[in-house]
C-alpha cells in the first residue's frame, strides 16, 4: 500500500485495497468535492465570530487550538464528556491540512512492524496511538461520523471524506453549543501564578481575546512553515521547499509552530527526538504551477528510480534515505524526498525506465494508476522522456537548471553496472534495498525534476500517553495538552500515519483535559 497511506510498500497490501482506496477516493472527494468542500470551509469570514462577548472576555472549560483532525476531533470529545469549548482556528479556512489529505486514517496492523520501522520514535506515543486507534474509530461510529468500514485484515484503517468529515465535526460542536472563532490564533498561554493553564490570549479579526479556561489543547499541526524551525532543524532550503499542507495555497503560512512555541514559552519540553526528519513528498519542480489535490502532483515512487542533485549526483539511498546512525527496516519514497530536502533548491531529477514506468510509477501512487509524468510535464515542470540515455541526459542538460549530462550519464553507468552486479548496496552512496535497486535499462527513458514539499514535521512537544504536555523537568504542566502533529516524536523519519496522530490525541487529550479541574492558584 503507498501514498499517504503509507509512502512505504506495506506487507499484505493487495490490489484490491489499492482499488477500494480509489473507489472510496472518488466516491467521498473528487476534485469537484475538495474544491468545493475547501472553499465551503471557509465558513466564517471576517466578522463572523459573534459569539465573541464585547467585553472581549471569555470563560470556558476548554480551549481547543487549531481546527484540524487533532483539533476537531478534541473539541468533540470534550465536549462529549461534558466540557464546554471554544475551538480557535487561525485561518479562514476550517479543516486544516486534513482537509486536503486523502483521508485514510492508519497506522499499521502489527505494533511489532511498527516499532521496526520507527526504533527511533517514542515507543510510549507509538503504542498509545497502536492500542487506542481501534477505540477512536467506537467513538466516530457512536457519533455518527462519516468513515469508511475497514478492510479485512487492515482494521486499523479507515477512511474519511475529509470536507464532509469536518463539516460534520464542526455541526457537532456548534449544535451543541461549542464555539468555533475563525480567523482568531492564539497569541500565547495564559498562566496563573502556580504555573497553572488559565487560558489563551487570542487574536480575533476585531482585536484580542482573552479566554479563560481550565485547560488548553494544542493542535497547531506543527512546524512546517515556521523559517526559523525548518532551518534550524532540518534543512537551510527552506526558501525552496513546497509546502505541501494547507498552507500550500499561498494563504498566511497557518503551520508556523504556534503551539509549540507558546507551550515553549513557558516551559514545555521539546520531544526527544524527530526534529531533523518530516513526512512529505516530492512536487513538480519550479516554474511549474499545480493545485490540489497535491497527491495526484506527488511522486510516490521515488524509491524505484535513481535520484540525481543539480550536480547529476546521487546523494542518497533512494529506497531508504541517509541519516548517519538510524536504522531504518522498511523502503518508502518518503525517505528520500525528506533528502531531497536538504540538496541545493531542495529539487533532484528522478529518473527512471519502461518496466519501473509500468510497474512502479503508474501503480504505486493509491490513486488509480494516475501518470505522473504527465502530471509534471502538464504542470510545466522540467521533464524528458528518451530512447536511449544519452539522449535523455542531454535533455536534462537542457533544463537549463545546471544537471550536467556528463555526469548524469557517469551516474546512471555506476549504478546500472551495480545493479546488474547486485552490489547496489555497495556503492559510494549505496542503495541497500536489492529490490529497489533495478537498472535503468529499457527504453523509454523518463526524468522528472521535482522539489519536496513539506507535509508534517516530526519534532514537537514532549507529550505522555494522556495526551499532557510535559515540562523540562519531566512533570505535565497543568491544564496543557497537545494532539495531532504538534505531538512530537511520534514517526522519526518513518511515516506511521499523519491522521492517526490527530484522532487518538484528540480522543485522549479531548477526555482528558475535559476533566481537568479548575486552577488550585486561581484566575490571576
Ligand atoms: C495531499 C495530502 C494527503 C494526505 N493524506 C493523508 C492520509 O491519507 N493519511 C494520513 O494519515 N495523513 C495524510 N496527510 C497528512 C495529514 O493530513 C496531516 O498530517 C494531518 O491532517 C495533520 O493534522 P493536525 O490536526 O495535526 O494539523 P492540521 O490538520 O494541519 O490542523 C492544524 C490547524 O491548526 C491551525 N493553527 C495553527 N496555528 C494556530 C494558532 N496559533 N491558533 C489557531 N489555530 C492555529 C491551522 O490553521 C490548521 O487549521 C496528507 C496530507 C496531504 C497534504
Amino acid at each position: 500500500m503507498t501514498s499517504d497511506l503509507g509512502g512505504a510498500v506495506l506487507a499484505g497490501s493487495s490490489k484490491r485495497a489499492k482499488n477500494d482506496s480509489r473507489i472510496s477516493r472518488r466516491r467521498f472527494v473528487g476534485r469537484a468535492g475538495i474544491a468545493a468542500g475547501a472553499l465551503g470551509g471557509v465558513a466564517s469570514a471576517r466578522g463572523q465570530n459573534s459569539q465573541v462577548p464585547a467585553n472581549r472576555e471569555m470563560r470556558t472549560d476548554v480551549v481547543v487550538v487549531g481546527a484540524g483532525m487533532g483539533g476537531l476531533t478534541t473539541a468533540v470529545r470534550a465536549q462529549r464528556e461534558g466540557a464546554d469549548v471554544v475551538l480557535l482556528e487561525k485561518s479562514s479556512e476550517r479543516g486544516g491540512t486534513m482537509s486536503h489529505s486523502e483521508g485514510a486514517v492508519w497506522t499499521y496492523e502489527s505494533f511489532e512492524d511498527l516499532r521496526n520501522d520507527a526504533p527511533h520514535g517514542d515507543p510510549e506515543l507509538q503504542r498509545t496511538v497502536f492500542d487506542t486507534l481501534l477505540q477512536v474509530y467506537e467513538f466516530y461510529d457512536s457519533i455518527g461520523a462519516p468513515l469508511g468500514a475497514a478492510d479485512e485484515g487492515e482494521r486499523r484503517t479507515r477512511r474519511i471524506a475529509p470536507v464532509a468529515f469536518t463539516n460534520f465535526m464542526v455541526g457537532q460542536l456548534e449544535s451543541a453549543g461549542g464555539t468555533l472563532l475563525m480567523e482568531t490564533p492564539m497569541l500565547r498561554l495564559l498562566t496563573n501564578r502556580q504555573h497553572e493553564i488559565i487560558g489563551v490570549l487570542a487574536e480575533g479579526p476585531d482585536g484580542p481575546i482573552r479566554i479563560q479556561a481550565k485547560a488548553v489543547v494544542l493542535a497547531t499541526g506543527g512546524f512546517a512553515g515556521n523559517a526559523q524551525l525548518v532551518t534550524q532543524n532540518i534543512t537551510r532550503q527552506f526558501g525552496s521547499l513546497y509546502q505541501r499542507n494547507v498552507a500550500f495555497d499561498g494563504l498566511m503560512p497557518p503551520l508556523t509552530g504556534d503551539g509549540f512555541l507558546a507551550a515553549s514559552q513557558i516551559g514545555a519540553a521539546p520531544s526527544l527526538g524527530g526534529f531533523d526528519a518530516f513526512y512529505g513528498h516530492v512536487l513538480p519542480a519550479r516554474p511549474a504551477k499545480f493545485s490540489h489535490p497535491l497527491s495526484d502532483y506527488s511522486i510516490y515512487h521515488g524509491a524505484w528510480t535513481v535520484a540525481v542533485n543539480l550536480y547529476g549526483r546521487r546523494f542518497a539511498d533512494e529506497s531508504q534515505g541517509r541519516v548517519a546512525g538510524r536504522q531504518i527496516a522498511r523502503v518508502g519514497d518518503h525517505f528520500i524526498s525528506q533528502e531531497i530536502a536538504r540538496q541545493p533548491e531542495a529539487t533532484a531529477a528522478y529518473i527512471w525506465d519502461g518496466p519501473i514506468n509500468e510497474e512502479h510509477a503508474l501503480a504505486e501512487n493509491n490513486l488509480g494508476s494516475l501518470d505522473k509524468f504527465d502530471a509534471f510535464r502538464q504542470a510545466g515542470a522540467p521533464v524528458a522522456t528518451a530512447n536511449t540515455l544519452e539522449e535523455l541526459a542531454r535533455q536534462m542538460e537542457g533544463w537549463g537548471r545546471g544537471v550536467p549530462a556528463g555526469q548524469v550519464l557517469g551516474t546512471l553507468s555506476e549504478y546500472n553496472q551495480a545493479a546488474r552486479n547486485a552490489t547496489a548496496g555497495k556503492l559510494p552512496v549505496p542503495k541497500a534495498s536489492s529490490r529497489n535497486a533495478l537498472p535503468i535499462q529499457q527504453p523509454p527513458f523518463y526524468a522528472i525534476l521535482g522539489t519536496t514539499g513539506i507535509t508534517a514535521t516530526h519534532g514537537g512537544l514532549r507529550v505522555n500517553s494522556r495526551g499532557q504536555v510535559l515540562s523540562t523537568t519531566g512533570r505535565p504542566l497543568p491544564g496543557l495538552f497537545a494532539s495531532g502533529i504538534d505531538v512530537g516524536n511520534f514517526c522519526n523519519y518513518a511515516y506511521l500515519g499523519a491522521l492517526c496522530l490527530g484522532a487518538v490525541f484528540g480522543y485522549l487529550s479531548g477526555a482528558n483535559a475535559a476533566r481537568q479541574p479548575e486552577p488550585r492558584g486561581g484566575w490571576e
